[in-house]
C-alpha cells in the first residue's frame, strides 16, 4: 500500500509539498515556499516533517518559488539525492533559486542591524547562496513524455502543463509486489489555455488518483480579447495625456506574455508609444531562457515570432529596451511620456518599480497598469484598494495616476478550464483538490459534482492517505 502525506498547499495557494511512500522508498513531490503575510512565511523555518536525509527522491513541478523555493533549505538539512525536473524548469531553477538566496541573505542583513542595536541575537538567513547552489547542483532533467524510475517502483513522466516555462504535470506509476500498478496524476499549476506562448496543458487519460490545484477553481477568466483590447485603449490614452505607462509584473510568464501582446500591438500599428523598458535583470534572464527554449511554443506563435523577430521574444518587439544595469534603469527617471516601463516586484513590495512610483504616480497623465493578482498587505493591493497617498522609499507620493486591472492574463487554468482537463480521464479517479484557498476549493468541488458526478475532496494539512 502507498501513503501520500499532503504537508503543504491544502486550503491555500502556497508552500506546495507532498510526500509519498512505497517499497519502503520515500519520494517528495514539491519543496514549495510559504508566500504571503509574514506570520505565514514564518513556517518556512519550521522543520520538516520528514528526515530530508531518508529521501530518495524528489521531484518539482515547476520553478515558481512556492514549488521550489525551499529544495535549498532540503539540502542545508541532509538532502543530496536527485531532484528531477524539466530542463528549462531547471535554468529557471538556477536563476530564481540564487535570487531568492541573495534575498533572505539580504533580509537577515538588514533585521541584524536593528537587532544588534536593541541587543537581540542575531538571526540566520533562512538559507544562503551556497546553499541554493549546492541544491542547483542536484537537478536531475528529464524531458516531458520520457518515462524514467527515479526510486523503487516509482516511474515517472512529465507532461507539459502550459503554466510558465518548463511547467509540468507529474504522472506518477507505482508499483508494489503483490499489487496492480496504480497512477497518480498531480496537475502541478495548469495553465489558462487562453495564454500566448506555451502549449496548452496535456490531457491525461489514465489515473487511479488525480492531485488539482484550484487557484481559481470559483470562475472563469474574463475574455482574453476583451482584456486585449482594454489593455489597446489604455496605451493609447496614456499616449494621448502625455504620460508614462508601468507595468508591475512577475518576472517569470507574465512579462513574457505582455512582451508577445505588445509585441504584436506593434506589429498591427497599435503601438503608439516610442519605447517599452523591460527594468528587472531576473525578468530580462528569464526571457532569454525563454527565447533559448522556443521550441516549446505553438507552432502558430512559433511562425509568427519567426516571421518578425528571428523567432525570439527579445527581437519581437522592435521598441524593446533592456535596462540591466542601476545606471541604465535610473536614467529612465528622466522620461517624461511615451515609455511604458515593466519593472518588478509584480506585487510592489519592492524592485525597481517603486523607484518609478517615486517620479509617475503622483502624476496624474501617467497610468499603472496591475496585469495580476495583489496579495492582501502588499503596496500592489494598497493602491488597487483606492490609497490616495502611499509612502515609498521614505517619501509620501500623492496617487494621482490612474490605476487599471487587467483581469485576462491569469497563467491558471480558470473553473471550466479545470473541469474540462479532468473530463478527459477514462475511468473517475479519486479527486483531491489541492492549492486553493478553501472556499475556491469548495465551489470547484460542487462545480465538478454538477458538470461530471464526480466526489471530489479537500485535504487537510498533514492528512495522510493509503492508496
Ligand atoms: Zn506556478
Amino acid at each position: 500500500m502507498a501513503l501520500l502525506n499532503f504537508f503543504g498547499a491544502t486550503r491555500q495557494v502556497t508552500g506546495s509539498c507532498y510526500l509519498l511512500e512505497a517499497n519502503g522508498e520515500q519520494v517528495l513531490l514539491e519543496c514549495g515556499m510559504t508566500q504571503g503575510f509574514r506570520r505565514d512565511e514564518e513556517r518556512n523555518r519550521h522543520q520538516f516533517q520528514f528526515d530530508p536525509k531518508k529521501l530518495n527522491a524528489v521531484v518539482i513541478s515547476h520553478a515558481h518559488l512556492d514549488h521550489s523555493g525551499l529544495l535549498p533549505k532540503l539540502v542545508a538539512e541532509g538532502y543530496s539525492g536527485p531532484v528531477y525536473v524539466t530542463p528549462d524548469s531547471a535554468d529557471l531553477l538556477d536563476l530564481m533559486l540564487k535570487d531568492s538566496a541573495g534575498l533572505q541573505e539580504r533580509d537577515a542583513e538588514w533585521e541584524n542591524r536593528w537587532r544588534k542595536r536593541s541587543g537581540k541575537a542575531e538571526v540566520k538567513p533562512l538559507y544562503t547562496t551556497r546553499h541554493a547552489e549546492a541544491a542547483l547542483e542536484l537537478l536531475n532533467p528529464i524531458d516531458y513524455a520520457q518515462p524514467t524510475m527515479i526510486a523503487k517502483g516509482f516511474e515517472l513522466c512529465f507532461h507539459e502543463a502550459g503554466h510558465i516555462l518548463g511547467s509540468a504535470i507529474v504522472d506518477l506509476a507505482i508499483e508494489e509486489t503483490g499489487q496492480l500498478k496504480r497512477r497518480l496524476v498531480f496537475s502541478g499549476d495548469l495553465g489558462n489555455t487562453c495564454s500566448p506562448l506555451l502549449r496548452p496543458p496535456k490531457t491525461l487519460e489514465q489515473a487511479d488518483l488525480v492531485l488539482m490545484e484550484s487557484t481559481y477553481g470559483d470562475r472563469d477568466h474574463r475574455n482574453k480579447q476583451d482584456t486585449l483590447d482594454e489593455l489597446v485603449d489604455i496605451l493609447d490614452q496614456a499616449h494621448r495625456e502625455g504620460g508614462n505607462v508601468l507595468i508591475p509584473s512577475f518576472a517569470v510568464g507574465r512579462t513574457q506574455d505582455l512582451l508577445y501582446y505588445l509585441g504584436k500591438f506593434y506589429q498591427q500599428g497599435k503601438l503608439k508609444q516610442h519605447t517599452v523598458y523591460l527594468d528587472s535583470p531576473m525578468a530580462i534572464s528569464a526571457t532569454r531562457i525563454y527565447d533559448r527554449y522556443h521550441h516549446r511554443f505553438t507552432e502558430e506563435d512559433q511562425e509568427l515570432l519567426a516571421s518578425n523577430g528571428k523567432g525570439k521574444l527579445t527581437n519581437w518587439l522592435p521598441i524593446l529596451k533592456c535596462t540591466s544595469t542601476p545606471e541604465e534603469s535610473m536614467a529612465i527617471n528622466r522620461i517624461q511620456s511615451g515609455a511604458i516601463i515593466i519593472a518588478g516586484s509584480g506585487m510592489c513590495t519592492g524592485g525597481r518599480i517603486v523607484h518609478h512610483f517615486k517620479h509617475n504616480l503622483w502624476r496624474k497623465e501617467c497610468h499603472l497598469i496591475f496585469p495580476g493578482y495583489q496579495a492582501k498587505g502588499t503596496l500592489g493591493r494598497r493602491l488597487v484598494d483606492g490609497a490616495t497617498n502611499v509612502r515609498v522609499i521614505h517619501q509620501s507620493l500623492a496617487v494621482n495616476a490612474q490605476l487599471h486591472t487587467l483581469g485576462g492574463f491569469s497563467a491558471h487554468a480558470g473553473q471550466s478550464q479545470l473541469i474540462d482537463w479532468l473530463s478527459h480521464f477514462q475511468r473517475v479517479p479519486e479527486l483531491y483538490l489541492v492549492h486553493g484557498e478553501l472556499e475556491k476549493s469548495e465551489r470547484l468541488a460542487e462545480a465538478i459534482k454538477n458538470k461530471l458526478g464526480w466526489q471530489a475532496q479537500i485535504p487537510e494539512q498533514d492528512e495522510q492517505i493509503a492508496f
